[in-house]
């Protein structure tokens, strides 16, 4: 249920309303609006009609039911877009296009140090890579775990980047919070709602990208996962879905950028690595994203692609980043974006 509040309630008002909803056994979730406070209740589905007595409390100007089963991520409650905080003067949402690059994994101290400072100077403003991989093979690289994480955290010292890495099971996520500034959770993982809780606890900014599998329905629920245990910063990534076709890694589904838009406050940015899986394939897929409306992307940069311990097919060489970067602005700016 959404709990409106009059235009100019007071604080107390809104104080005895959330005292009632959690007396009622459900959790207020209070949004801020530019005229009036709106506070969603969510808790078990059935039985909430008992939320509408809320209505004769002073303040309230009506109680309504929220028609998504996703709530706290729907515009219904949160009509204004929200905009994520990942460091200072780096935000995604509002009016940035906002880049995160970088490898695929992290490999060594040379080759995180020289894709950051590449991707900076092109003018990424966060950077990316995986410490811990979630490989298809066993027998694949599984990335550097902790020591990875370390080199992250010299490769942002150096250059003032905040990172973005993926933490795969929740017994990582309190070690990976230690060093990443926002928590990446990959197509393979979700649904893995049991990680999700953990990082709606957590409170640090979480980059949610969609199932291969995954509608954009249960996209959605699994970002109200991490929303209904108190977590708002979350930042949506479309990084393609398993089709019939075969020419590309997966099929970029551009069109759950403005499908998402019409449905959530969230942001939204794109993944054109992982969605074409071809490095000639990527920036023309950049445009596409900053064209439909996206908030970002990220890029999977590496200097030896040839040479990369993972994705090196689909990553895009620092040169050959700079220039899409170029161009990339252009598309940005008729998008109403800065970048
Ligand atoms: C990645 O970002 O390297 C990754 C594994 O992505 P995804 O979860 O989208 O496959
Ligand atoms: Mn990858």
């Amino acid at each position: 249920m959404i709990i409106v509040m009059k235009k100019g309630a007071g604080r107390e008002q809104l104080a005895e309303v959330k005292k009632r909803i959690r007396d009622l056994g459900y959790k207020p979730h209070v949004i801020h609006g530019e005229t009036r406070d709106v506070v969603g209740a969510v808790g078990d589905e059935r039985g909430k009609a008992v939320l509408q007595s809320l209505e004769s409390l002073p303040g309230v100007e009506n109680v309504v039911p929220i028609l998504k089963s996703y709530k706290l991520a729907s515009l219904e409650v949160k009509p204004e877009r929200s905009v994520v905080e990942i460091a200072p003067g780096v935000s995604v949402g509002g009016d940035d296009f906002t880049v995160m690059a970088g490898p695929c994994s992290v490999e060594d101290e040379e080759q995180i140090m020289e894709t950051a400072r590449a991707v900076k100077a092109a003018g990424a403003t966060v950077l990316r890579g995986g410490a811990f991989k979630p490989r298809t093979s066993p027998y694949a690289f599984q990335g550097m775990e902790e020591e990875g994480l370390k080199l992250l955290a010299a490769a942002r010292e150096d250059t003032g980047l905040p990172i973005v890495s993926e933490v795969v099971k929740p017994r990582d996520v309190e070690l990976v919070a230690r060093y990443a500034d926002v928590m990446q959770v990959g197509a393979r993982n979700m649904q893995n709602f049991a990680l999700l809780k953990l990082l709606g606890q957590l409170g640090k900014p979480v980059l949610l990208k969609r199932g291969m599998a995954g509608s954009i329905q249960e996209f959605l629920m699994c970002a109200e996962y991490i929303l209904a245990e108190g977590n708002q910063k979350v930042i949506l990534c479309e990084r393609g879905i398993r089709t019939f076709e075969t020419a590309t890694r997966n099929t970029l589904d551009i069109s759950a950028v403005p499908v998402l838009r019409e449905q959530t406050h969230l942001p939204v940015i794109i993944d054109p690595s992982h969605s074409t899986g071809h490095a000639s394939l990527v920036p023309s897929m950049c445009y596409a994203a900053a064209a439909a409306g996206a908030d970002g992307l990220i890029v999977e940069v590496h200097p030896h692609p040839e040479e990369a311990a993972s994705d090196g097919p689909q990553s895009l060489r620092p040169e050959d980043f700079a220039a899409m970067m170029q161009k990339l602005r252009e598309f940005a700016a008729v998008a109403g974006k800065k970048l």
